[in-house]
């Protein structure tokens, strides 16, 4: 009896947290602008609970993703490749049908990676990366999911369509689903993604989980309710005012879920990773990518630079990290934290960041290389170290200095040509590697 006290003793002393392979949550905004989140100095739109998070963890002042728009980014952030590696550069038209347009199924995701390593997976909210029953998040790792299969979606009045979502034709009007099924939902949307991310912690906290939430807010339609848009009632204009209603709901729904991680003391073991799957489109929502030039679209900063932060409080001591980072990063960053192999084995383009963010890499960030292509070839960049290069359709190479100039606005192209020379070398080496995109995108498809 004496023993077995003794045994107990011994066993409950273990610090049984630091033995726990941590949580992964990844956060993923839509169209959210640079400017537009309290840690990235927003006075108008009140986002406490991403500041704190923000507080919590590092803020990537230099945080990139793949691609300015939506499909393309999300291919990359689940895949930890580059999408161009196989064709998906463009969005996906919602073709329930069609078993070709969709995030390639030879291209094993974060979420079947993680379940490997023993995780419990599920997906809340935007999926986007086709339509066809193959490519459904429940066939490409995820345990559970609940949301919208489309590249967007109506924020109120859900079920206006009550109909099998294979046969709906309006992506933004389809039901939503749970897992296949179609479901009645009355709730705001940002609220309902908020309640079902929660829910997932809930039914997943006795053992390691990987929650994707992805929300569609704050894109367009610009569509709240007037409790959010109370909190930003002194925005005058009136894009503005919905949209950052919009982010308000959003970072409501963030601190539903942070509330149920500290509600079973999880917060501390959880990897939160929060970012905008592109820049903000400012021309249509009137978001703000301060001091950033361009848009979504545009492969200057202000359509692949995005609000990013990481959060480990365990094991990541808060503060800024100013080197380049990618959404790229998050898949072997998630694998290595899991317990799963170096990032190398498959190849993966990103890389481990923590020890990185921790100051215990020998190898330095500040150098490294970071590449986009849109349009199969129509517009580049390619970042190395704090120079860019930029080539938009046929025009000459650009070349910025982004330590001193963030918002591109003085072109050293002819002051430094052998810049230029040694970046479109680079550039080139990563376009060979590259395939043709597998479709269109769907505006382009319907002009054909
Ligand atoms: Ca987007």
């Amino acid at each position: 009896m004496k023993r077995t006290a003794i045994l107990l003793t011994a066993l409950l002393a273990v610090p049984v947290q630091a033995a726990e392979k941590p949580n992964i949550i990844v956060v993923v905004a839509d169209d959210l602008g640079y400017a537009d989140v309290g840690f990235q100095r927003c006075k108008d739109i009140p986002t406490p609970h991403l500041d704190a998070l923000a507080k919590r963890g590092v803020v990537c002042t230099n945080g990139y993703v793949t691609h300015p728009f939506c499909s393309p980014t999300r291919a990359a952030l689940l895949t930890g490749r580059y999408q161009q590696r196989f064709g998906h550069e463009n969005n996906p038209a919602w073709l329930p049908e069609n078993k070709d347009v969709g995030l390639p199924l030879d291209q094993p995701t974060l979420a079947d990676a993680l379940k490997k390593l023993g995780y419990s997976t599920g997906a809340v909210g935007k999926w986007h990366l086709g339509a066809h029953p193959s490519f459904h998040p429940n066939r490409r790792g995820f345990d559970s999911y609940f949301g919208m299969l489309g590249g967007g979606h109506q924020y109120f009045n859900h079920n206006t369509f009550k109909t099998d979502p294979m046969k709906a034709k309006q992506e933004y009007f389809i039901p939503l689903v749970r897992d296949e099924k179609p479901v009645e939902e009355n709730e705001y949307m940002t609220d309902a993604l908020g309640r079902e991310a929660a829910a997932f912690v809930e039914a997943n906290k006795a053992k390691p989980f990987f929650l994707y939430l992805a929300f569609n807010a704050p894109h367009t339609p610009l569509q709240a309710p007037q409790k959010y848009l109370d909190r930003v009632k002194d925005i005058k204009d009136e894009k503005l005012r919905t949209y950052g209603a919009m982010v308000c709901g959003m970072d409501d729904a963030v601190g539903v879920l942070v509330a149920k991680l500290k509600e079973h003391g999880l917060t501390d073991n959880t990897i939160v990773f929060f970012f905008s799957d592109n820049g903000g489109p400012v021309g249509v929502t009137n978001c703000r990518n301060t001091p950033l030039r361009g848009a979504k679209g545009e492969v200057y900063e202000g359509g692949i630079r995005v609000p990013f932060v990481v959060s480990w409080p365990a094991k990541l001591k808060p503060g800024t990290f100013d080197h380049p980072v990618s959404s790229l990063d998050v898949f072997p960053t998630a694998r290595v934290a899991g317990g799963g192999d170096a990032p190398r084995n498959p190849k993966l383009d990103g890389m481990d960041l923590l020890p990185h963010l921790r100051g215990e890499s020998k190898e330095s960030l500040a150098d490294r290389v970071l590449f986009w292509r849109t349009g199969g070839g129509q517009n580049f960049a390619a970042r190395a170290g704090t120079l860019k290069l930029v080539k938009v359709g046929k025009n000459p190479a650009e070349l910025y200095d982004l330590s001193a100039d963030a918002s591109e606005s003085t072109n050293l192209a002819d002051k430094k040509p052998a810049d230029v020379a040694a970046l479109q070398k680079r550039l080139d080496t990563w376009n060979n590697e590259l395939v043709a995109p597998k479709w269109d995108n769907p505006q382009a498809a319907k002009k054909k």
